[in-house]
């Protein structure tokens, strides 16, 4: 690998990849490092008799035109799948039963989920005042706008579903961007949600559709074929010790190759895609307290474990799965039915099933040993899967230390901090799942977007 290059890219996951990629495409000379020997950060998917499951996200979200366009560019060395019909069946834990989460109108209606105050309440919400407290949570934002019982049996489940996370603590300006501003900008999620579903889009905006997606074999096969499309010889994996210091032309960059030799290596720009926790030891140069608004973010531990059955005979799981109110005071957040949504999964007649365990409110679960992980998940599958005899037949354990950041209070300081430390120290970009969302689709459209910038800069 060459020593001198345009740009470096720290970190090989989905965003830096994404970022990569793009600057392979415009015959950039850029080179990306990252600590493991393996691309794809928490994007990982194993086999094991039969099974094929995932080891970070399940699935993804065609959400915007970003992550469309990119599925297509890598078609058909990898092959988008998108989840079947049954995506929209999804289930809520009401009472210790599973509630169909409603559809349309009449569900919402007939819902246990939801009280009967709440649903007339709903009716109100359109009139109800706009939020002015920009530092509002999303509980009470919910509380205010809609009531208790959505909080509790609507907002919160998806909130475990997507963040692991607490409505209480997580603002939904940056957090929730999109509701955020159905508010600000309608007055009402109600009215904001009809007037932009009336607003025309663009061709390129009508690719977001929202779609479920997986790639064939798993999106681990997302991540290697991104890999394979931009070319080993621009990856140094499985470094340590990487060092980013300003110079003269651009930055050096000093590190310890996986054979214990020391490189520097020189480039104008750097882009880094690192999860905020690590930017401390990379970035010695940046002012120590605007590095600690940008690094002190709370990422709760997950454990996630894919179990798997060779014949199922537990409940019905023809759906996407299964979230688990925090009020419900359950050992699990939530099931995903991976081989109900998609192919090959699981042996036929048989089960894989993603069960999620901890997040924001429950750190003290994944400090369990994995026997005892076992017996909580054993104990759920009993009462909640109608499965009395827990013997499954694939049973694997993968504890997320740290999860996914939670955009809370402290977010505003940290967006701001990132804008400072660029202005200072011009050709370092901060990205990475620190800010712009932490979805998949966000990560590819950030990444995307980091290229264009630095394409742009460098043409
Ligand atoms: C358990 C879990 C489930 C999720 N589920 C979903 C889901 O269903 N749908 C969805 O859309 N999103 C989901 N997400 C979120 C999404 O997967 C992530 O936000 C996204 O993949 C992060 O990509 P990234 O490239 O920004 O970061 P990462 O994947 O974290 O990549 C960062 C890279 O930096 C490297 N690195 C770290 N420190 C150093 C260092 N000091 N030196 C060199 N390299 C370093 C790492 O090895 C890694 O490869 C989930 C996340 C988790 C953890």
């Amino acid at each position: 690998m060459e020593t001198q290059v345009d740009v470096i890219v720290l970190g090989a996951g989905l965003t830096g990849l994404s970022t990569a990629y793009h600057l392979n495409q415009a015959s950039v000379k850029f080179a990306v490092l990252d600590c493991k020997a393996d691309v794809g950060g928490v994007i990982a998917t194993s086999s094991k008799n039969g099974f094929v499951f995932e080891l970070g996200p399940n699935t993804g979200v065609v959400g915007s035109p970003e992550i469309a366009e990119l599925l297509e560019a890598l078609h058909p060395d990898c092959e988008v799948e998108y989840g079947n019909d049954k995506v929209s069946k999804r289930f809520i834990l009401y009472k210790g039963k599973w509630q169909a989460l409603p559809g349309g109108l009449w569900g919402g209606i007939t819902t246990p989920l939801f009280t009967w105050k709440d649903k007339f309440r709903i009716l109100g919400e359109p009139f109800r005042k706009k939020g002015t407290n920009p530092e509002e949570t999303l509980a009470d934002l919910v509380k205010r706008r809609m009531g208790n019982s959505f909080l509790d049996y609507a907002i919160d489940p998806f909130i475990l579903g997507v963040y692991a996370g607490d409505p209480a603590y997580l603002i939904p300006k940056y957090a929730l961007p999109k509701l955020y501003n159905l508010e600000q900008n309608y007055g009402s999620f109600i009215k904001g949600a009809i007037k932009k579903a009336k607003i025309p889009k663009t061709d390129r905006e009508k690719k977001a559709t929202g779609k479920i997606f997986t790639v064939k074999g798993g999106l681990g096969a997302l991540t290697k074929t991104l890999y394979s499309k931009i070319g080993a010889d621009k990856f140094l994996l499985g470094v340590s010790g990487i060092h980013v210091k300003p110079v003269e032309t651009g930055f050096e960059v000093s590190l310890t190759n996986k054979d214990g030799d020391t490189v520097t290596l020189n480039a104008k720009k750097v882009i880094s895609t690192l999860p905020a926790f690590e930017l401390p030891k990379i970035l010695g140069f940046v002012d120590e307290h605007l590095l600690n608004q940008v690094s002190q973010v709370f990422h709760p531990q997950v454990v996630e474990i894919a179990v798997g059955f060779n014949q199922w005979k537990g409940v019905p799981i023809d759906g996407f799965g299964g979230l688990i109110p925090f009020k419900e005071k359950r050992e699990i957040m939530g099931v995903m039915y991976m081989s109900s949504l998609f192919e090959n999964r699981a042996p036929e007649g048989g089960a894989l099933i993603t069960v999620f365990v901890g997040g924001a409110r429950r750190q003290d679960l994944p400090q369990r040993s994995d026997e005892e992980l076992k017996a909580l998940v054993a104990k759920e599958f009993k009462e909640l899967m109608g499965v009395p005899d827990f013997k499954p037949d694939l049973f694997e354990i993968i504890r997320h230390k740290h999860a996914i950041p939670q955009y809370g209070k402290e977010s505003k300081a940290r967006f701001e901090a990132v804008e400072k430390i660029q202005t200072q120290f011009p050709g370092l970009l901060i990205g990475g799942n620190l800010r712009n969302g932490i979805g998949m689709s966000d990560r590819v459209k950030q990444g995307t977007e980091l290229a264009h910038e630095i394409i742009a800069v460098l043409k």
